[in-house]
């Protein structure tokens, strides 16, 4: 008996304890799940949360007054509030009758005691934040996204995160490092694509079998080219070694996966990383696509190729 007592106690306590459920609170702005460190704090324990794409946290916060719509009566605090304790952020009143839903998306509200203080906090909702947002600016960038809001700039922006959750550039020397990495990822995409078609020429040279007909019975099935030189036999089909094919499905898989890399860097919109990929390739080209034998690869003789 005493011990479910104490139990109790200590569910009550927890209860009283918590905060808004943050998995269950969306972004006002897109309506994504919020990111609990990403917070201002409102007087009254009071809080409001957004997502990490950027831009989102800066404009809930600076220009509160657009995203908060008129006070509406609440008779009790609804989903993700229920277990909250909160005051109301003008007098601290722990009852609320008012609640300033954010909007146009998402369900945060704030929540005051009366009609009276819901339409001070409307007047003025940046009185009632408390300190300032976490402070996560550095001379370079502020905060981090893995994707912006249309092309935009890192520089006194928002800091780019490519690839993991920790690799945020935040500084920069981490940018100039990343700019490089992307140029160089796309000089090696190209390298891999010439290298592929070169390995693939020399394996055909080398080691591919070649089935040759003396004569031909489908004519139809063949080319016009094959058919303007029926002097000799002809070349039917060449056949690469399996360890070739081997080798060069190991090189496209590598040249993949530096192009779907490249892929999700551009995808974060950063206007310099864009610039940094194309770059990339354009150097890549330039110093490795053998442009002369262009001409060549795009001259296929059935023929007369050995
Ligand atoms: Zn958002
Ligand atoms: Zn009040």
């Amino acid at each position: 008996m005493e011990r479910s007592v104490l139990l109790l106690l200590v569910l009550v306590a927890a209860l009283v304890a918590a905060q808004q459920d943050v998995a269950n609170t969306f972004c006002p702005i897109c309506n994504m799940v919020v990111v609990p460190s990403i917070a201002q704090a409102i007087k009254g324990n009071q809080a409001v949360y957004a997502c990490d794409m950027a831009g989102h946290f800066h404009q809930l916060t600076t220009s509160p007054a657009t995203f908060l719509r008129g006070a509406a009566i609440v008779k009790q605090l609804p989903e993700p509030y229920t277990h909250a304790k909160m005051g109301c952020p003008v007098c601290g009143e722990l009852s609320f009758t008012h609640a300033i839903p954010w909007a146009p998306h998402g369900n945060q509200k704030i929540f005051a005691c009366s009609e009276d203080h819901a339409k001070q906090i409307l007047a003025n909702p940046t009185a009632y934040f408390t300190s300032t947002p976490q402070n996560d600016t550095t001379d370079f960038c502020q905060g981090a996204t893995g994707m912006y809001d249309g092309f935009q700039s890192a520089f006194h922006g928002f800091c780019p995160r490519i690839f993991f959750e920790s690799w945020v550039l935040d500084s920069t020397i981490k940018y100039a490092i990343g700019f490089i990495g992307v140029v160089l990822l796309g000089v090696a995409v190209e390298a891999l694509t010439d290298i592929q078609a070169a390995l693939q020429k020399r394996f055909a040279k080398r080691y591919a079998v070649s089935i040759w007909a003396k004569e031909v019975d489908d004519e139809d099935a063949l080319s016009k080219e094959l058919l303007a030189c029926d002097n000799g036999p002809h070349l039917v089909s060449r056949r690469l070694p399996l360890w070739c094919k081997a080798i060069l499905a190991g090189v496209y898989m590598c040249t993949m996966a530096g192009a779907y890399l490249l892929m999700l860097v551009v995808m974060t919109y950063e206007t310099g990383f864009f610039f940094a990929a194309i770059i990339g390739l354009g150097l890549g080209f330039y110093f490795f696509k053998d442009v002369d034998d262009l001409v060549m690869e795009g001259n296929p003789d059935p023929c007369c190729s050995t």
